[in-house]
């Protein structure tokens, strides 16, 4: 969808390297700013943004997607559908033909198959999508999956897609994604115009920040780093983008004071200047790039 304004995601190649902290902030930072600004929850398997806000409106929508269903009342038990579902999610036997719709990925394949149309597809309930507005103006969109269901990708599909239709197209979209480089991360970052990847200086987090730039650079998607929990001395976060040109859109410092005011759940970046310098420097190394039309690597 071509919208006026871009989309960035926040993603990171591990669980705990600031995702969360990052997306929350750099939203409420762009907001006080004035910066128009939307923050979507695409994490849906772990939907966490919103619990930082207090909300002067919330409404929830169910999502769906399709699955196979059969009808039994239209079966020939012909068997043209057994073997044919590449995710094992059809059984068929000459007495019933079995669909699980948790694994079913919505293909198709069976329903085009089957000569007497005794299957069909059918919605299927997979969570819901949160549409809000924060007390101090900010709207926050966040999807949530629901327990049980084995995938995420659709609802991260529908959460993206919910945001990019329903907020205005001057409005920078700012998408939390799943974390790692799973089908969950790749449905967040495939539709937007850049990627903010942030990442701790330890060896699993070099190692883990390599695979999501595999993975981008695959998708052909812009993306830049931000150093979380950095120390003087741990340099194989810097040492790597600058051997592969990756740029650093900035750097936060490791602070206990600020780890321990995180742990509370709240948004602190107008009580730390480290953190709001930090903000700062990556939204300017952001508009700065958009300007030029090189929105990161
Ligand atoms: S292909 Fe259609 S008619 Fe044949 S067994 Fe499967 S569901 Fe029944
Ligand atoms: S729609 Fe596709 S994934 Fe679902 S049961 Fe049929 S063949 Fe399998």
């Amino acid at each position: 969808m071509n919208r006026k304004a871009c989309s960035i995601a926040i993603s990171s190649g591990k669980g705990g390297a600031g995702k969360t902290t990052l997306s929350v902030h750099l939203a409420d930072f762009w907001h006080a700013q004035k910066l128009p600004v939307a923050l979507v929850d695409a994490d849906v398997e772990e939907p966490n943004d919103a619990l930082f806000f207090s909300f002067a409106r919330n409404e929830s929508h169910p999502s769906f997607r399709s699955v196979a269903k059969w009808d039994e009342s239209l079966c020939a038990h012909c068997l043209r559908c057994k073997g044919t579902c590449a995710f094992n999610a059809l059984l068929a036997s000459h007495q019933k033909v079995v669909v699980y719709d948790t694994l079913c990925h919505g293909c198709g394949v069976c329903v085009h198959l089957c000569p007497h149309k005794a299957l069909l597809m059918s919605p299927l309930q997979i969570g819901s999508i949160t549409d809000g507005m924060t007390t101090n103006g900010l709207r926050v969109v966040s999807g949530t999956l629901d327990v049980g269901q084995e995938l995420a990708a659709p609802l991260v599909h529908n959460t993206v897609t919910f945001a990019q239709e329903h907020i205005s197209e001057e409005t920078i979209l700012l998408l939390d994604t799943a974390p790692g480089v799973s089908c969950s991360f790749v449905a967040a970052v495939e539709s937007v115009d850049a990627v903010i990847l942030i990442a701790e200086p330890t060896r699993f987090g070099r190692f883990d920040l390599e695979l999501a730039v595999q993975a981008l650079t695959k998708l052909e998607r812009p993306f830049g780093v931000v150093i979380n929990k950095y120390e003087p001395g741990l340099d194989c976060i810097h040492d790597y983008c600058s051997s592969q040109s990756i740029p650093i859109l900035g750097c936060i410092h490791q602070d206990t004071d600020i780890a321990r005011a995180l742990s509370e759940g709240s948004i602190i970046w107008k009580d730390f200047p480290m953190l709001s310098k930090a903000l700062e420097s990556i939204t300017n190394q952001v508009l700065d790039r958009k300007r030029k039309q090189v929105l990161l690597r």
